[in-house]
């Protein structure tokens, strides 16, 4: 069927040719316009839809992403599963870059982004405990374990305000408290994920040593971009193995987040 997808995938542009027979689709939703035309195709035998997170020519920076238009456009495209890969920095020795973080947890640490569709019209408080798909995250760890993948399975991924990297004091602060992976974009993915009922997988992909565990001068754009562009063929195969192995028909508790609430709108 044209111009829907079962799943979404929000990820950086090297992913495009993830996708079969794709035709480009131009949305806008009540929240503007998403980070750019969303394409839609085919994987195997799932529809996806692939939304590039920065926009084709990275444009958004982290904290500029219009992440309400993004969440909202790939629901009103039918898309009611969201794979997320990102690049993180690592907040433990042990876990170096090319390590696949797949979270259980998050910490939110970035400031003035607005996190929620519900603003007017009455509170909606949806459940946030367990902020990722129990179902995606158990999908996404038994792929990239069988692609041979350095798989950390669980972890809290700290999500700073950018676009500076973090201070060596910060980035120790956040290894103290046990936490694993920090980046920049995965709040507010996930919570306006949750709130329009979507599950939500995180795929962090460590490119270097955050500040605070490593010894040298600290992160540098370069490095990130460096790593990031040797993993991409690597990334895309991961991705298309769990939009493959993903069930078709929901079983998790995220399409129930919004039940016995009154919403101020109805979704699309
Ligand atoms: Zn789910």
């Amino acid at each position: 069927m044209v111009n829907r997808a079962d799943i979404g995938v929000i990820g950086g542009s090297g992913l495009y040719s993830l996708l079969d027979d794709a035709q480009e689709v131009e949305l806008t939703t009540p929240y503007g316009p998403p980070s750019d035309v969303v394409t839609v195709g085919r994987i195997g035998a799932r529809s996806v839809a692939f939304l590039p997170r920065h926009g084709r020519d990275h444009r958004h920076p982290p904290h500029r992403i219009p992440y309400r238009a993004n969440l909202w456009a790939l629901r009103s495209l039918g898309v009611r599963q969201v794979l997320a890969p990102s690049a993180v920095g690592s907040l433990k020795a042990e876990h170096g870059p090319g390590a696949i973080v797949v979270p259980d947890q998050l910490v939110d640490r970035t400031s003035g982004r607005v996190q929620t569709y519900y603003d007017a019209g009455g509170a909606v408080h949806v459940s946030f405990a367990d902020p990722y798909c129990p179902t995606g995250r158990a999908v996404a760890v038994s792929v990239a374990r069988s692609g041979g993948w350095d798989i950390v399975d669980g972890g809290t991924l700290v999500v700073i305000e950018g676009p500076r990297f973090s201070t060596r004091a910060e980035s120790q602060w956040f290894a103290r408290n046990g936490w694993t992976v920090v980046g920049m974009t995965g709040f507010p993915e996930a919570v306006l994920a949750r709130e329009l009922a979507l599950c939500y997988t995180s795929l962090s992909l460590v490119t270097d040593h955050d500040a605070g565990v490593e010894a040298g001068e600290g992160v540098t754009h370069e490095e990130v971009l460096r790593f990031f562009a040797t993993n991409v063929t690597k990334m895309r195969s991961l991705v298309a193995d769990a939009v493959e192995a993903l069930p078709e028909e929901r079983t998790c508790a995220c399409g129930s987040a919004l039940d016995g609430i009154k919403l101020p709108f109805d979704l699309p």
